[in-house]
């Protein structure tokens, strides 16, 4: 029993390593439609929203934060792309959809009325260990790198919480309840624009706000790449 455990790991452990050598070999698919050829094929990036600094879309922000925006829907490209990027080891995909957040990044800091700190929304660290990189992360610093501002990983999760978009509204807010802790030793920016990939009912951002205010973070904006349309009730 323990025996087919260790060769299970080690199996594991060898197709982990083999990924990304996996991944050269592999044709080059466009992360949202699947053409071969490229990462992301010239119709999705313009079609989705993703050419240039990125399309802005607007709305009202999450509690405790001033201002939101994200790139476009969920539903379709954007969320095939988000999925591709954390389900198929596709860490690549981080570099154009950070580079497309520019847009929203933009906006939401004039209405914070200053230069804001970019900080990633964390994975949980399960996910983290399974996958073997933070998305959201990766995504904060293509847009960081683009737009010279500052990216700070200021949060961290205390603990693992279930997928969201099966609770209703007052068990979201009670399962993401102090969900988020300031990392030790963190200083705290006075404007802050939280990133992360998906934006659906806003519980995950308005967690991580409360963290950041209690932190003494004056101005908190959120961005995502994709928004999500919430079945079950606001
Ligand atoms: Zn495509």
């Amino acid at each position: 029993m323990q025996f087919t455990e260790r060769a299970r790991d080690a199996l594991a452990e060898l197709q982990r390593a083999a990924a990304p050598v996996l991944a050269l070999l592999a044709p080059q698919r466009c992360g949202a439609c699947g053409t071969e050829g490229t990462l992301l094929c010239s119709a999705c990036c313009d079609e989705l929203g993703l050419a240039g600094a990125g399309r802005v879309e607007r709305g009202a922000a999450p509690p405790g934060c001033v201002a939101g925006a994200w790139i476009g829907p969920y539903e379709g490209g954007l969320g095939e792309m988000v999925r591709t990027l954390k389900f198929h080891d596709l860490p690549a995909l981080a570099a154009p959809l950070g580079l497309a957040l520019q847009g929203a990044i933009g906006a939401v800091q004039r209405e914070l009325g200053g230069d804001a700190t970019l900080v990633p929304i964390p994975t949980d660290p399960a996910r983290l260990r399974d996958r073997g990189f933070d998305h959201a992360a990766l995504i904060a610093a293509a847009a960081a790198r683009a737009l010279r501002c500052d990216l700070a990983a200021l949060l961290e999760r205390t603990r693992a919480v279930p997928a969201l978009h099966t609770l209703g509204r007052a068990e979201r807010r009670r399962v993401m309840d102090r969900v988020f802790a300031i990392r030790t030793g963190a200083t705290m920016p006075q404007r802050v624009i939280l990133v992360d990939d998906i934006w659906t009912s806003g519980a995950t951002f308005e967690a991580a706000a409360a963290t950041l205010r209690a932190a003494g973070c004056k101005a908190i904006g959120v961005v995502a790449v994709a928004r999500e349309a919430l079945m079950n009730g606001a």
